[in-house]
């Protein structure tokens, strides 16, 4: 078979995959990224443009990753990234930092769960540097809290600046916080220049690329670094190993079918929590909590309907988050995580969701007066809810809330519910759960830990197994965190190509 070479071998382009490739590329390492899915269209095209809708994005799901995965046994594309630059191609950029109590759940936990499903080998501190340094790479814009630490503080050089409040924002804003809430603008990685202000934005591609993604920092390394090289439709296929030490990559390019081997110094598994449990399964290697623990947040949506508009229809409103249920309300003392208001859905999902028979003057005028939010619920470990691949290598998911992350979730809803009438809300509806495919913020399936009996990685996100195999995607998350995961997958994977780098 014929063989390529390179320092660096990085599997997938998101986030994870994207920012160890660039700093590996940075620091004069060849690097090659391969990526199963395609270039996305160029910003600003008019392919761009049309792709920017949820008819192509969210009905035809065009962006996402094409795999069939079964979950609970019923087949479904998930609704994932699945080109250049991963999740981060349709994601909301509300990039969050986690609290530092979400490193040590165990307070919260501690009773419901054994400390090897809990701990984390890195405190907050240690950690806290790289999020300063991702959150400068994304440009996030945003204000640091008193008792609350969504971002970073401003430094020497001040922070990017932030999107506008729209009206209906700034009334919420006044309104939560004369009534006493937590509530503060979200850190948004959007550069407020380039930015259209639209009304759908999270879960779409960007027209513009005022949107920091993944695929930014790897064009932005490839265009000063000539030893990086990103090979899109490339699929890895198997790691081929013997006696402890990985000896190539099997590739596959999906545009002419043909395979071959690529060979490097080190092996970066970035295909996120799903698709990197399934390459490390398909390759034979071994560990007892390889594929187990998947988590991707409890997230309960409430719709408030307001008198007055709220612009959902015509421009951006996804601005504000609430950390009053982070540690729980009176009624629950438990864990949850923050509430973030969402951008209006369109008139094609509204009809998907049972508005079919409204007409659509009445559908357009909901989108106008509504403003959802949701709720992110730290969903707990479980070594049941895992991938697994089947005989004929298809990929299986398996999953189910527990009841204690159910029980938040209702507790969550309610307490969004009187938020969004302390805000002037006259009616709010509770959404479903969202659909089984909607796994946007998975991660946990090749855990991080001390112990190399309980975790898949070690500290520095190495395979105990085979040293020169590393994992750099939302996989090395032992707990979900209250907050969205990818700007601690961001600094991890600074952090990662930092330990590459000193290697090498
Ligand atoms: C709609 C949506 C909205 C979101 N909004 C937010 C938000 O506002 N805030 C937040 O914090 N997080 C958000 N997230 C989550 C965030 O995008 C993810 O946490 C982040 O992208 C994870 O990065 P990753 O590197 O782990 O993997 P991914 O981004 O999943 O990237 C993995 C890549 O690997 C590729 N791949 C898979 N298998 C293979 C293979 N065998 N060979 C080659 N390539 C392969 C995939 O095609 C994909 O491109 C959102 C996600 C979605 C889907
Ligand atoms: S609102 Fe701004 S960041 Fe979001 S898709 Fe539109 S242009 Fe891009």
């Amino acid at each position: 078979m014929f063989t390529e070479e390179t320092d660096v071998l990085v599997i997938g382009s998101g986030p994870g995959g994207g920012v160890v490739a660039s700093t590996c590329a940075a620091r004069g390492l060849s690097v090659m990224v391969l990526e199963r899915g395609a270039l996305p269209p160029v910003e600003g095209s008019p392919a761009a443009r049309r792709e920017h809708g949820e008819g192509p994005s969210l009905i035809e799901r065009q962006p996402c990753d094409d795999r069939t995965v079964w979950c609970n046994d019923v087949p479904r594309q998930m609704y994932v990234g699945g080109r250049a630059g991963g999740s981060s191609g349709i994601y909301g950029a509300a990039l969050l930092r986690p609290q530092p109590v979400d490193f040590e759940p165990g307070a919260a936990y501690g009773a419901r769960l054994p400390s090897e499903l809990w701990r984390w080998p890195i405190r907050y501190d240690e950690f806290e540097p790289w999020l300063q340094r991702a959150e400068r790479l994304c440009g996030v814009a945003g204000a640091l809290q008193r008792d609350f630490q969504p971002c970073r503080a401003a430094d020497g050089g001040g922070l990017p600046s932030e999107l506008p409040l729209a009206p209906i924002n700034q009334r919420v804003l006044g309104r939560l916080q004369r009534a006493g809430h937590h509530v503060w603008r979200l850190p948004l990685a959007i550069d407020a220049d380039r930015c259209l202000r639209c009304d759908q934005c999270a879960g779409v591609p960007c027209p513009t690329g005022a949107r920091w993604s993944a695929l930014r920092v790897l064009t932005t390394a490839g265009q000063s670094c000539r030893s990086l090289i990103l090979k899109p439709r490339t699929e890895a296929v198997r790691l081929e190993h013997a006696a402890g030490r990985i000896d190539g990559l099997e590739v596959c390019n999906r545009d002419d079918g043909r395979h071959y081997r690529i060979r490097a110094r080190r092996y970066v598994l970035a295909a996120g929590a799903i698709g990197t449990a399934a390459l490390l399964l398909a390759s034979g290697i071994e560990h007892a909590q390889l594929g187990r623990n998947f988590m991707y947040h409890c997230s309960p949506v409430v719709v408030g309907l307001f008198l007055s508009s709220t612009g959902g229809r015509r421009t951006f409103i996804k601005q504000l988050g609430v950390s009053d249920y982070y540690n729980g309300t009176p009624d629950l003392p438990q864990k949850m995580g923050i509430v973030q208001s969402l951008p209006a859905p369109g008139p094609v999902l509204l009809a998907k969701n049972g508005l079919r028979a409204l007409p659509v003057p009445l559908r357009q005028w909901l989108r106008d007066h509504m403003l959802p939010m949701v709720g992110i619920v730290e969903d707990l470990p479980s070594p049941e809810n895992r991938v697994q691949l089947s005989g004929d290598g298809q990929i299986h998911l398996h999953h189910r809330f527990s009841a204690f992350d159910l029980q938040r979730a209702g507790a969550l809803t309610r307490g969004i519910s009187r938020l969004l009438k302390t805000a002037g809300a006259r009616l709010t509806v509770a959404g479903k759960m969202p659909p089984a495919e909607h796994v946007g913020h998975q991660c946990g399936t090749a855990r991080f830990g001390h112990n190399r009996q309980h975790a898949v990685l070690d500290p520095q996100c190495r395979t105990w197994s085979h040293p020169e195999l590393y994992v750099a995607d939302a996989s090395f998350m032992p707990t979900s965190l209250g907050v969205g995961p990818a700007l601690t997958v961001i600094a991890n994977a600074l952090r990662v190509g930092e330990i590459l780098c000193n290697e090498l």
